[in-house]
């Protein structure tokens, strides 16, 4: 219950009117703490609630009469635009009884508009820290005042390049009295030294992502033969599986655009979101996502990072994400508030091993499944180690057992390229339209 928190009963009245029953885990460990006014290191990821977590206090401390404003109280930066629009909503949502007002500032908005907006003064002020920068720069910003800052997604921030900056910012606020970080992982050395500088003696909750993923979610795995045969699977689980809205990650920009080329090209509702797409498009992806008129995102991590879209129930893992971590992110976006969530991770023999050592990490094994009418010829390696991985899978021990590629190819040549996804330009087995060759992927990671 959330009136076990010496919470102002308009913010009470707010998360009673928001339907929150039981506070998450990650609200009953930080709120009492952020309430006295510790400082606070937070290891917990994207949908655990960590940002009511901070939001309930800061407002705590905020709630008062209406009055002119004077200064900025509260600075609350964060990696990305969706991040830092999605935390001023939930900001408006538990301030609305209140007089507290905030705002917002990140890149490929008007910096005009949010020059006027920071001229009415915030208490509450939350953004990207490129555009802040440029605000500070442009003298139209002053953070003298800020009582309590919030470094939210601090790991992401960091592997984004953003530590000269946040560490300007937070030299900006010198009269600071708490300071509250948040990361999804326990992050390197470049956090330790972030953390070291920036928090005084903090309390360190670890709300470990990997209990924190939601047992509503099953969990899946289906061996693939090749990339092809990965789209094959895709398409044969989006005209199959039950779901209201899915989100197919790939590690590349390139292979995020042709599988959504291919959607489109079958008439579904489609959205590819990636770190090449502005800000209009990725507002708008965001938007027909939530409003139900697309009913499939197409993303790579960094471009899906922090969505929070009611009804998201399938994800498929068309590439195996880089880290356990990355894993947990990727999945913690199902299942939500007590819903069912399904996510399937497609699995190529070069793929298995990092599922094995995701496996490993989380501490449980995936549920093997076979779909009949797209089954391949790959279904793992032959022989595992204890640890999971494939055993001796050096190319001449499978050829000698001549296991599994019967209907495939004769010659260790043909099968190599059996095993390869082809050119884009080729049509695909799935009788799917071909698509324009495209020019070598120059940078294709996120
Ligand atoms: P967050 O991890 O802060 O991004 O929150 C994830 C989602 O969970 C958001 O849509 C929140 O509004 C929602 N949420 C947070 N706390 C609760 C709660 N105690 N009960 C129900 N939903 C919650």
């Amino acid at each position: 219950m959330f009136s076990q928190f010496a919470l102002h009963e308009r913010l009470l009245k707010a998360v009673a009117e928001l339907k929150f029953v039981e506070p998450t885990p990650v609200q009953a460990a930080a709120i009492p703490l952020a309430l006295q006014g510790r400082d606070l290191r937070v290891t917990a990821q994207t949908g655990s609630g960590k940002t009511a977590a901070f939001v309930l206090p800061i407002l705590n401390r905020l709630i008062g009469p209406a009055k002119i404003r004077v200064s900025i109280k509260t600075l609350i930066l964060l990696p990305t635009r969706e991040l830092a629009q999605q935390t001023l909503k939930e900001v408006e949502r538990f301030s609305q009884f209140t007089f507290i007002k905030s705002g917002l500032i990140t890149g490929g908005e008007d910096f005009k508009v949010q020059a006027a907006m920071l001229r009415k003064v915030p208490d509450i002020l939350i953004g990207t820290p490129g555009r802040m920068i440029e605000h500070l720069n442009a003298g139209n910003l002053d953070l003298k005042e800020v009582e309590v800052l919030v470094l939210d997604e601090a790991d992401r921030m960091l592997d984004m390049g953003f530590a000269e900056d946040v560490q300007r910012l937070v030299d900006e606020c010198p009269n600071r009295q708490q300071t509250m970080l948040f990361s999804a992982t326990t992050g390197g050395s470049g956090l330790r030294e972030m953390i070291a500088k920036v928090l005084k003696n903090p309390e360190h909750l670890q709300l470990n992502a990997v209990s924190q993923l939601n047992d509503s979610t099953r969990q899946q795995i289906i061996t693939a033969d090749h990339n092809q045969h990965k789209e094959q699977i895709v398409n044969w689980l989006l005209a199959n599986e039950t779901y209201q809205k899915a989100i197919i990650f790939t590690n590349t920009r390139v292979m995020a655009d042709r599988i959504y080329g291919r959607l489109v090209a079958q008439e579904y509702k489609a959205f590819v979101l990636h770190g090449e797409k502005d800000q209009k498009d990725r507002k708008l992806a965001i938007d027909r996502l939530k409003q139900g008129g697309v009913k499939i995102l197409v993303a790579t991590d960094v471009a899906a990072r922090g969505l929070d879209v009611e009804g998201l129930d399938l994800v498929i893992n068309f590439d195996m994400p880089r880290s356990g971590d990355e894993y947990v992110h990727r999945i913690g976006r199902t299942g939500r508030a007590g819903n069912d969530g399904l996510a399937i991770s497609l699995i190529c023999h070069g793929d298995w091993n990092l599922m094995s050592s995701i496996e490993r990490y989380l501490k449980q094994s995936f549920e093997r499944r076979t779909i009949k009418e797209v089954k391949g010829t790959y279904s793992g390696p032959k022989k595992v180690k204890a640890s999971g991985k494939a055993a001796g899978t050096k190319k001449k021990k499978t050829d000698a057992k001549g296991d599994k590629k019967k209907a495939v190819a004769k010659t260790p040549n043909k099968r190599k390229s059996a095993n390869r996804p082809k050119p884009d330009s080729l049509v695909s087995s799935d009788g799917m339209a071909p698509l324009k060759r495209r020019k070598p992927a120059a940078p294709a990671a996120e």
